[in-house]
């Protein structure tokens, strides 16, 4: 989910790009889980970490929302996130030793962690969230080897291409909810979201085929439906 922030309060003011160095190692967590507890929703999933989450466990999307999932509503858009659990609200795949049991396959917002991704002119760039992770003497890793996800290059297309896709989407339905309710309108965006949910969560991918070009192609479907409630 987007946020507005103040980049001087938050980060070190510089921004970074897959080759940069930055401060962010952590040695691997040792003895620390904080991020992976009381994350509330914040944790959103994208079809990539759908498609890795369900090829990973063998479970479908309707299991994994029985398990480990939640639907949530980002700026009109319905999407999924991790569920956080118990007394501790922590994360149902922390493990009893505080360790990630999914971490090969873990959601990208984890990978990020403590990094987050500012979007400017059809593109992004990463910043550090300096008050974010609790470790104290932090060492600088480049941040391809940090977010550890192969072709990075082709991720990052991914992730500006659905960025960008859901925000015209969320733009409309943020400047409809300033104005008066529209049954029609609603029940569009709810057409909408349902297809959204169906074509790129609820859709199994296929696993022996690329993930990027399947994407590509629910992509350009998705955008025409969504062009309907988008122009109308
Ligand atoms: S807060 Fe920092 S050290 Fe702790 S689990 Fe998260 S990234 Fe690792
Ligand atoms: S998926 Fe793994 S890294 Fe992410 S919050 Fe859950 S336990 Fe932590």
């Amino acid at each position: 989910m987007e946020r507005e922030i103040d980049l001087q309060k938050v980060s070190d003011g510089r921004l970074y790009s897959l080759q940069d160095l930055v401060k962010v190692g952590c040695d691997d967590c040792s003895g620390c889980s904080a991020c992976c507890r009381g994350m509330g929703s914040s944790i959103t999933l994208d079809p990539y970490d759908i498609y890795q989450l369900t090829q990973y466990t063998g479970k479908a999307f309707a299991q994994l929302l029985d398990e480990s999932v939640e639907l949530n509503v980002a700026d009109g858009i319905i999407l999924p996130n991790l569920k956080m659990a118990g007394e501790q609200e922590a994360c149902v795949y922390l493990n009893a030793q505080g360790r990630c049991s999914i971490h090969t396959h873990r959601p990208g917002i984890c990978r990020l962690f403590p990094l987050g991704r500012l979007y400017e002119n059809g593109s992004f760039q990463y910043f550090i969230q300096i008050h974010e992770c609790t470790k104290e003497s932090r060492t600088k890793v480049k941040v391809k080897k940090w977010l550890d996800i192969p072709s990075a290059a082709r991720y990052e297309r991914f992730v500006t291409d659905w960025h960008y896709f859901l925000k015209g989407i969320q733009n409309k339905a943020m400047e409809e909810a300033m104005q008066p309710a529209d049954e029609k309108r609603a029940a569009l965006l709810k057409q909408v979201n349902l297809f959204i949910l169906q074509q790129f969560y609820v859709l199994p991918y296929e696993t022996d085929r690329d993930f990027y070009e399947q994407f590509e192609g629910r992509l350009a479907q998705a955008k025409e439906a969504a062009a309907v409630y988008i122009n109308e």
